[in-house]
């Protein structure tokens, strides 16, 4: 029989007997000024604080969620920590990265097209079982809406991602896009106590 895939070595192997807790590094990517920082920021701790984005991209933050099927899935987020700016981020950012979330903002067709720019990067250096999600942030603008949730969609559709709409000012669907995530991820093998 063929072992089940582990997907980059990315679960936690060696809590895989007692517990069913994946261990996963997850990378954003976006254009600056999209919130990336404030989706973290809101996922974890719960606000809305654009003022402390200094803490965010000193290093990775974690938090951990329960899903419905009993599995616990612990993000290690790793925010570009304004090196977006470079043509390409350093492959190591890449690197064992088991979820993708790339933002734009829903006011700014440049964040869009820059977001297609990410996801073509995460085909060429991502692995390829990644589980990507494309994030229009800023929902609660609306009113200036520039990016339609259908060509969102259809650009998520036709690139094997998930498509979701956020705002990390109001909370809408932020716990939501972490959910999704960790629904997709692929399951480790289940471990066999003798
Ligand atoms: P980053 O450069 O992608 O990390 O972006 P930040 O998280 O620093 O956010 C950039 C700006 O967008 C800040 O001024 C935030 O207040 C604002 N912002 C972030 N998320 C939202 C949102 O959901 N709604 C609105 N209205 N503003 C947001």
């Amino acid at each position: 029989t063929s072992s089940p895939a582990k997907s980059n070595g990315s679960f936690d192997e060696r809590g895989a007997s007692d517990s069913k807790t994946m261990r996963i590094k997850l990378v954003l990517l976006g254009d600056s000024g999209v919130g990336k920082s404030c989706i973290v920021l809101r996922f974890v701790r719960g606000q809305f604080d654009p003022s402390s984005k200094v803490t965010v991209g000193a290093s990775f933050l974690s938090q951990t969620i329960a899903l419905q099927d009993s599995t616990t899935v612990k993000f290690e987020i790793w925010d570009t920590a304004g090196q977006e700016r470079y043509a390409s981020l350093a492959p190591l950012y890449y690197r064992g990265a088991g979820a993708a979330v790339v933002v734009y903002d829903i006011t700014s067709p440049e964040s869009f097209q820059k977001a297609q720019y990410w996801v073509k990067e995460l085909q060429k250096f991502g692995s390829p079982d990644i589980v990507m999600a494309l994030v229009g942030n800023k929902s609660d603008l609306h009113a200036s809406r520039k990016v339609t949730v259908e060509e969102a969609q259809e650009y998520a559709d036709s690139n094997g991602m998930f498509f979701i709409e956020t705002s990390a000012k109001t909370a809408d669907n932020i716990n939501q896009l972490f959910e999704e995530i960790g629904k997709r991820l692929p399951r480790p093998a289940t471990t066999q106590k003798s």
